[in-house]
């Protein structure tokens, strides 16, 4: 069989499982859903994608993934073309905490933590600091060794799915006398700690997405280090590369799909001023396709350039923003009248006012946009280094 014929199969089966499977009406039942609703939903279709293979196509084979990327970029257009929930309380466990375990966690942490994210296990990450976001070097929270143990005193922000996790990729400052990168330490703490003080953030559109983390002297077994002692700015850099490539390629087609079919019924037809604006969004769709096939395939072949994952991410969250945007137009004044959108989706639920304000998490989050231009200017472009000490 050839490599297509192979992918054309494969398609028809994925396509099959998602016509079974997907629960209809999900996006119904997801708004105005509950914490608990919306963790007892996530945790079932996770175990749902598990079953079929389709949880963590993108991990090695020995723990369960193995999948060739040509079939995780067959998955995802299916997942999306099937308009499927996301796996939102999952993704940090699947992407972040999976990928630092594997480059960076002992058997014993892998063998502890692996299996128990397949299972359910709940993962924040826990880097930002009030003082401490496009420069996260300069974090401030302290872990202080204690004969086995690290204390560890400070505070986190905008921690993701903090009020639900179960263990978090911690950061913090084990040498406050070494130069800022070299004095962090990365640490696995288990979220049922004592001093551990968790508050949601109330946001603009009402969820509360992101937690506050307050830590008052907790203790973190020696164990919990995960890389060398204030090696934890390189472990770090482990974490912070695991959404790119085809988490990217998700989102892509999940914005191609349902974000466009929205935006598609919600304009009048016939007039071509709003006509023309909804062509430059397809074209800019099939222009993010492309460059994030292009991403995956780079990856694949180890010829990524430094810049490529900040474009593809600048683009997107860019064209996003746009879009809903021109939906809020479109939708009027009666946009702002809907006060509740699906939880398990993304910012393409056609809840216009609240998919254009949850919007903004895109360009922030992974490093800004105005970050993300220093990158492609710097790194890819090659032009002079920002003056140091700006970032
Ligand atoms: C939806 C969402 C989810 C998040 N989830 C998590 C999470 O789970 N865990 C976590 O640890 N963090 C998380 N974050 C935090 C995120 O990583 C930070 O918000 C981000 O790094 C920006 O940091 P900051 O908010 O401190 O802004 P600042 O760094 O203070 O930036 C403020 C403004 O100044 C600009 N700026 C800063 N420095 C420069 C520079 N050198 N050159 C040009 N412009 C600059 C920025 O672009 C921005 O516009 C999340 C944020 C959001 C919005």
């Amino acid at each position: 069989m050839t490599g297509e014929q192979h992918l054309r199969e494969f398609r028809a089966e994925v396509r099959d499982w998602c016509r079974a499977e997907i629960p209809p009406g999900w996006r119904a039942a997801q708004t105005g859903a509950s914490d608990a609703e919306f963790v007892a939903f996530q945790q079932e279709w996770f175990q749902r994608l598990r079953g079929a293979g389709f949880a963590v196509p993108h991990w090695p084979a020995e723990w369960g993934g193995g999948m060739p990327v040509g079939e995780q970029i067959v998955l995802y257009q299916e997942l999306a073309a099937h308009d499927a929930p996301r796996l939102v309380l999952a993704f940090v466990a699947i992407h972040h905490a999976a990928a630092t375990l594997l480059a960076a966690g002992t058997p014993q942490q892998r063998q502890r933590h692996l299996p128990a994210i397949l299972d359910g296990e709940i993962w924040v990450q826990g880097f930002s600091e009030p003082a401490a976001g496009s420069d996260l070097a300069a974090l401030a929270t302290t872990a202080r060794r204690e004969g086995e143990d690290y204390i560890v005193t400070g505070q986190k922000v905008w921690a993701s799915g903090a009020q639900f996790a179960d263990w978090c990729l911690l950061l913090a400052r084990t040498d406050p006398d070494a130069p800022k990168r070299h004095g962090i330490s990365y640490f696995l703490l288990d979220m049922r700690t004592p001093g551990i003080d968790v508050r949601p953030i109330r946001q603009a559109t009402g969820e509360s997405h992101f937690c506050e983390i307050f830590l008052d002297r907790v203790r973190i077994p020696a164990g919990g280090l995960i890389g060398a002692p204030n090696a934890g700015w390189q472990v770090a850099q482990q974490t912070l590369g695991a959404e790119r490539g085809l988490t990217m390629l998700e989102l892509a087609e999940r914005l191609g799909n349902a974000g466009f079919r929205w935006l598609v019924q919600a304009c009048p037809s016939g007039d071509p001023v709003l006509l023309d604006r909804l062509a430059g969004f397809e074209t800019g769709i099939a222009g993010l396709r492309l460059l994030c096939r292009d991403l995956v395939e780079r990856h694949e072949s180890g010829t990524a350039g430094p810049a490529d994952a900040s474009i593809v991410k600048l683009y997107y969250s860019e064209l996003l923003q746009r879009m809903t945007d021109f939906g809020t137009e479109l939708g009027g004044v009666q946009a702002h009248t809907v006060l509740h959108k699906p939880r398990s989706g993304g910012w393409e639920s056609g809840a216009w006012a609240l998919d254009f304000l949850g919007s903004w998490e895109w360009t922030i989050p992974g490093g800004t946009s105005e970050i993300q231009r220093t990158i492609i200017g710097e790194r890819g472009l090659g032009l002079p280094r920002e003056p140091s000490g700006a970032r």
